[in-house]
């Protein structure tokens, strides 16, 4: 067997990573002068590197590893999944065993008519899926006209061309431009752009603007909205609970379908199966994909409506498909992984454990000097640094604030995450109130040595 060998001096994994390795969203040259951090193994929510130093996952990954690390019954299952068919397409008139499975499964957790699952590989090609297949289906309703999917600034959606015109992050539109009839509105993000008025106002303000923009496109020329239930990448953006019942009226009014990006909250993130039903969102697509494996393979999902499905397969054939779209080791790990979120009720630890237990002590680190706000929905959170909480002032040098704190949070045992000078978390959906704990104690350190550093230089 070709096992990776885990026990090269880290200077020489370091070294073959420079001189061969393209790490994403990264500076390479800066990195390569600094060296990477191994990470060698993991179990539960800990993380073990080259040189044997251990972190709690504040991030579960990227926001994926939902159940955890180590379950060796996913393994088990790719292994037997392997022997049995390890590939076949789901292209002319075929079908197996574990596509039809995961795609039932699916249909029967998504909530509503959601029944009826397109598979990709990752996020961005289920949110490139997605774009193809509004278009479509409002050309096979003799309406071609209607291709417009308006999103928001600072969303995140994916990496590809596709999905990273959807986004609404400056920084990749200026690095290979953007697809056409993409438009973006202005997020519902209170602490940052809120001013002096009331949240719930705001939040009202900020679901008007999709009125305004489909007036000003015409909602002839209008396919869809896509948004995440809760921004993550773009830094745990938490709606005012105005903010959701306005857009669904919205897309309702104007013959607009509506996309919740679920590739974050999707599975458990915020205490329910979806982010929608937190929210009370009534989507027509759900994008899914990371908590999907918890991260364990890859696969992504486009769960429609029967709506959707009805209309697109009005429209003869849809001249769409990846090579692994359903690929069957990554059903049989999904529905495995699928499998143990259910009948270990890790939902239901999040509810009514783990997310209560995070809520109560997360909202006491906005206690501390450095922490403007404190927010946190389900176990995704969020804290903003600022030198004065009195205005939450920002940092003359945005995102200075937010690397110390997270160097800090790594020498201390702790992956949290930098977003700017906001400070997020994502941990493992099964983590228990002791590893919490634990959490908030490395994340205090942290935020008390940033503090140190920021008074020494002057900053706060
Ligand atoms: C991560 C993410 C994506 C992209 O998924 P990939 O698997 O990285 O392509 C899309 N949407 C949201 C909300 C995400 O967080």
């Amino acid at each position: 067997m070709t096992l990776i060998d885990n026990h090269m001096p880290t200077a020489d994994i370091q070294a073959l990573d420079a001189a061969h390795h393209l790490h994403p969203f990264t500076d390479g040259a800066a990195l390569n002068a600094l060296g990477a951090r191994v990470i060698t193994r993991a179990d539960g929510v800990m993380l073990t590197d080259s040189e044997g130093n251990e972190y709690l996952d504040g991030m579960a990954g990227l926001w994926c590893v939902n159940i955890g690390y180590g379950r060796k019954e996913l393994a088990d299952v790719a292994a037997a999944q392997m022997q049995q068919l390890p590939y076949y397409n789901t292209f002319f008139q075929t079908t197996h065993p574990p596509v039809v499975a995961l795609a039932a499964k699916l249909a029967e957790l998504a909530p509503g008519d959601l029944n009826h699952v397109f598979f990709a590989n990752s996020g961005s090609e289920a949110n490139d899926t997605n774009i193809r297949m509004v278009r479509h289906y409002w050309a096979a309703q003799g309406k071609p006209d209607k291709k417009v999917i308006i999103s928001r600034n600072n969303a995140y959606h994916g990496s590809t061309l596709g999905a990273s015109s959807l986004g609404g992050m400056s920084g990749m539109h200026a690095q290979g431009g953007m697809v056409p009839d993409i438009s973006h509105i202005d997020q519902p993000y209170w602490y940052g752009e809120g001013g002096d008025m009331d949240a719930e106002a705001f939040g009202l303000e900020r679901a008007r603007l999709l009125e305004a923009e489909i007036a000003r496109l015409g909602e002839e020329n209008v396919a869809a909205f896509i948004a995440e239930p809760v921004q993550g990448a773009g830094a745990v953006i938490i709606p005012p609970a105005s903010y959701w019942p306005e857009i669904q009226r919205i897309c309702d009014a104007h013959d607009i379908l509506l996309i919740a990006d679920e590739v974050i909250c999707g599975f458990g993130r915020t205490g329910s199966w979806f982010g929608s039903q937190t929210f009370g969102i009534r989507p027509d697509i759900m994008t899914t994909a990371k908590g999907l494996s918890s991260g364990y393979i890859p696969i992504a999902a486009s769960i429609v409506s029967d709506k959707v499905a009805d209309g697109i397969n009005k429209g003869g054939d849809f001249n769409h498909g990846y090579t692994y779209s359903g690929h069957p080791v990554a059903c049989a790990v999904a529905l495995e992984n699928l499998r143990i979120l259910e009948e270990e009720n890790i939902v239901g630890h999040v509810a009514d454990v783990a997310a209560p237990y995070l809520q109560e002590k997360w909202s006491k680190l906005a206690g501390h000097p450095l922490v403007g706000e404190a927010r946190c929905v389900g176990l995704m959170g969020a804290l903003e640094l600022t030198p004065d909480k009195s205005t939450r002032a920002k940092f003359k040098d945005g995102g200075a604030a937010g690397l110390i704190c997270r160097t800090h949070c790594f020498d201390g045992g702790l992956v949290m995450r930098a977003t700017g000078d906001t400070m997020i978390i994502a941990p493992p959906l099964v983590i228990t109130p002791a590893e919490i704990d634990t959490l908030i104690e490395r994340a205090t350190d942290a935020l008390d040595k940033t503090y140190e550093d920021l008074k020494a230089q002057g900053i706060v």
